[in-house]
């Protein structure tokens, strides 16, 4: 059977870090099957899901290199909920119910009160046909919850906690429609994994109870409808906390906005998330398929994983040296050529840093004051500079330290601080054919003066 992933973000905002690394697992979880990874749009809460987040998703998707095999919207499937739904009540396994938020918020303060689990009380299930009759009568509509069925205990084997159990009679009934007819997450969702054949759910640990129900109401749909039943394999890994420990704010909307804006690469993060909180050391990776052929859940670790930016810094700075000229050449300065990008790419520590490098090259460039003694030196150098050589860099090293005796820094920075004006930078032996001859010449006669 072809391997079937889905990532489900609710388009109530952006995506955040969290969100990126689960999409990312189940992308490489589809990509080293050879499967299919789909996008499914979670926006039956038509107030809080906004166009502009479904488009921001996607983008970031492609901007993160995650390529989808397909999407779905939950808005387009209200029909599939409906005869669910119906499927689901006509096997005795919805009921409606009338109490109101603060009624059920009541319950469960007493419940607490006297140390009891705050589960609903299925009081709505002792309702006579006269009593829906008159609550109809007033006017008031029900919200319908799944019943659960108390009879077995619920299990599965995680790909990430291991075997699971649950005792139904621990969970309250959940909600799955509202007053007003709209759905809530919980049946639309397992709806969606079955019509779309999901083999593997996998997301994050805060869904270990969802999915307890979800099972239920999978098995419930299954038998409705005389199918054999498929229940996809799940897994749930653990939250991505901040690096003092905690889950923090800031993750909640950290993006790929603000990555970008850091001139974080996407495939840093890529590398970062796909092995962070794993047993797989975090390297700069940039190559896709060594991440995919790697990927394993059997390494996800139960503890949560610490998302730390001078991570994503090392490791961004480790992949920008390995960005090929062409992956880059549309985001670097104009005129910047392949041979200049390889001599000042080990510099940076984002792409964007190259700017700095290339006005060494386009100029003008700020000399400091030498002392006299130095600018006799260099001009020298102006004297001994050799274009025809292959490299003319160190031919002219290798001519003033034989004719000045100079060696080390004494040889080399004055030099640099007059063909660059700066203390550092890239390896002068490339850079100076980049400089050019005239261009080196001038700088070092300039200097002289
Ligand atoms: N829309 C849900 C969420 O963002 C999806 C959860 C799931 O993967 O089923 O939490």
């Amino acid at each position: 059977m072809t391997t079937i992933t889905r990532f489900a973000p609710s388009p109530t905002g952006t995506l955040h870090v969290g969100n990126i690394r689960t999409a990312l697992h189940n992308w490489l979880l589809a990509r080293k099957a050879g499967g299919r990874f789909m996008l499914r749009i979670d926006d039956t809460d038509a107030e809080r899901s906004r166009e502009e987040y479904v488009t921001g998703i996607r983008a970031d998707l492609a901007w993160l290199g995650l390529d989808v095999d397909g999407e779905e919207r939950q808005s387009a499937r209200l029909a599939h909920y409906e005869a669910a739904f119906e499927l689901l009540r006509a096997n005795g396994r919805v009921y409606p119910c009338y109490e109101t938020a603060q009624e059920l918020d009541l319950k469960r303060k007493v419940q607490l009160g006297r140390g009891l689990p705050p589960i609903y009380d299925r009081a709505a299930l002792s309702l006579t046909d006269a009593d829906h009759a008159a609550l109809a009568a007033q006017g008031i509509a029900p919200h319908w919850r799944f019943k659960l069925d108390h009879a077995e205990a619920i299990g599965w084997e995680d790909g990430v906690r291991g075997p699971q159990k649950f005792d139904p009679a621990s969970l309250s009934d959940p909600v799955i429609r509202r007053a007003d007819g709209s759905w809530l997450y919980m049946l639309p969702s397992a709806v969606d994994d079955i019509e779309m054949g999901v083999t593997d759910v996998l997301r994050g640990e805060d869904h270990v109870s969802n999915t307890a129900v979800q099972i239920q109401i999978f098995t419930a749909l299954y038998a409705a409808q005389h199918k054999v039943q498929h229940l996809p394999r799940f897994a749930h890994e653990a939250l991505l906390i901040g690096k003092e420990g905690k889950l923090s704010k800031r993750l909640g909307s950290l993006g790929c906005d603000s990555f970008k804006e850091r001139g974080i690469e996407p495939e840093a993060i890529v590398a970062l998330l796909a092995r962070l909180g794993t047993s797989q050391p975090v390297e700069p990776i940039a190559e896709r398929q060594t991440l995919v052929n790697s990927f394993d859940l059997g390494t996800f670790g139960r503890a949560p994983a610490k998302f730390d930016d001078a991570d994503l810094d090392r490791v961004n700075t480790a992949i920008v040296h390995q960005l090929d000229f062409a992956a880059v050449a549309h985001r670097l300065p104009e005129g910047m050529g392949e041979e200049a990008w390889h001599a000042i790419r080990p510099n940076l520590e984002t792409v964007r840093g190259a700017q700095e490098y290339w006005s060494i090259v386009t100029g003008p460039v700020e000399l400091p004051e030498f002392p006299a003694e130095d600018r006799a030196y260099l001009a020298q150098a102006a004297a001994a500079l050799d274009f025809t050589v292959d490299d003319p860099w160190h031919a002219l090293t290798n001519a003033l330290k034989d004719a000045t005796g100079r060696k080390g820094k004494a040889l080399f920075l004055p030099l640099r601080q007059a063909l660059t004006g700066m203390d550092h930078g890239p390896d002068m032996g490339e850079l100076l054919p980049i400089i050019g001859e005239e261009v080196a010449r001038r700088r070092l006669v300039r200097a002289a003066q």
